[in-house]
């Protein structure tokens, strides 16, 4: 049986939409909310939360074979206020690993308890030259160094405090989404990317009116960055579990933009050998663009599962992405690439 078709232009327009809603760890449910309501045009499904906020969407379908899962995150690399600075400047704590400098001038939004926002960008605390000359390039760009100049008359703590601002208010980074030529550029596609792979696999097979071969659970996490995203929400029943996260590109990876990756370890140790070759075969049947390859500096939402107790096989799959946790691109081969993975293991 060959694959359904995927909605190329449905793909791109659901991933543009979720990457400019921003979600950094801890305030992640605008785009959790996104994709619930996206899913919930699809009849076929009914949706639950988990207590810690993130969305379980089930797919049941009537079979003898036990349920599955797949699993990924829409949560992203952000930063809260740590302090604010006697000239009325935010000094950041990053939240996961985000580099400085590749957010050097960006422009973010402070997100208030009241539920108001604030404009602001990012700059080293020597960012003007006429200031501090060559001196402030030299400046280290860390968590001491970084601060945010507000789009607000503030010059003090005093006024910055009145604008509504704390200490703990949640920041996040402009996106800066572009698609062109079939890359598509924007912090953060990790792991917006596998979401809309997800998405796109179930429309497709909507469309085509195929339901999956068991009943499937979609587990959309909203604290992977942070390491524990997936270690609960997963039901019991689950025999099998696919995390669907970015696989990582650059000197000495295997992976690419243009194919899709099946991990066999990272730092968290080796994946399930039977449910690797099972994917293995599902790729090679319907000649789907994969690499196997091992990351360095990865953990992912299925381990967490595992770290607290899950008893399933587990199996991580993704597209390339380019300047993970940096500013990121991937490539449509990649993207189809893992969402026709997606919906060859579902119809197995
Ligand atoms: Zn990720």
């Amino acid at each position: 049986m060959s694959l359904p078709t995927i909605d190329q232009e449905y793909f791109v327009d659901f991933l543009v939409k979720l990457l400019n809603t921003t979600s950094p760890t801890g305030f992640a449910e605008p785009a959790i909310a996104f994709v619930e309501k996206e899913l919930s045009q699809f009849k076929q499904l009914s949706f639950s939360r988990t207590r810690k906020g993130a969305l379980v969407v089930k797919w049941e379908v009537q079979s003898d074979l036990p349920p599955v899962a797949l699993t990924a995150h829409v949560d992203t690399l952000g930063a809260v206020v740590k302090e604010i600075k006697s000239n009325g400047r935010l000094r950041l704590i990053h939240i996961g690993g985000i580099q400085w400098p590749s957010v050097e001038t960006e422009g973010v939004w402070i997100f208030t308890s009241k539920g108001e926002k604030i404009r602001g960008s990012v700059l080293s605390d020597t960012a003007s030259g006429h200031v501090h000359g060559a001196d402030g390039s030299k400046t280290p760009r860390d968590d001491e160094h970084m601060e945010v100049r507000l789009d607000v008359r503030t010059t003090s703590e005093k006024e910055t405090r009145e604008l509504g601002i704390n200490i703990g208010d949640c920041v996040a980074f402009d996106p800066r989404v572009e698609v062109t030529n079939g890359f598509i550029r924007s912090r953060f596609l990790d792991d917006k990317a596998c979401v809309a792979n997800l998405v796109a696999a179930i429309k497709s097979m909507v469309d085509a009116g195929l339901s999956p071969a068991r009943t499937v659970y979609f587990h959309i996490s909203n604290y992977e960055e942070v390491g524990h995203g997936a270690a609960a929400g997963i039901p019991s029943e689950v025999a099998e579990l696919v995390t669907v996260d970015m696989a990582v590109v650059g000197v000495g990876q295997a992976s690419d933009e243009f194919h899709a990756t099946l991990c066999i370890k990272d730092s968290g140790g080796p994946y399930h050998f039977g449910l690797n070759n099972k994917l293995r075969g599902l790729a090679e049947k319907h000649n789907i663009p994969y690499r196997p390859d091992v990351y360095l500096y990865y953990g992912s939402d299925g381990e967490a599962f595992w770290r607290a107790g899950g008893d399933v096989a587990l199996a991580l799959i993704g597209p390339g992405i380019d300047a993970s946790h940096n500013y990121e691109r991937a490539h449509m081969d990649g993207l189809n690439a893992t969402t026709n993975w997606i919906m060859a293991y579902l119809l197995e």
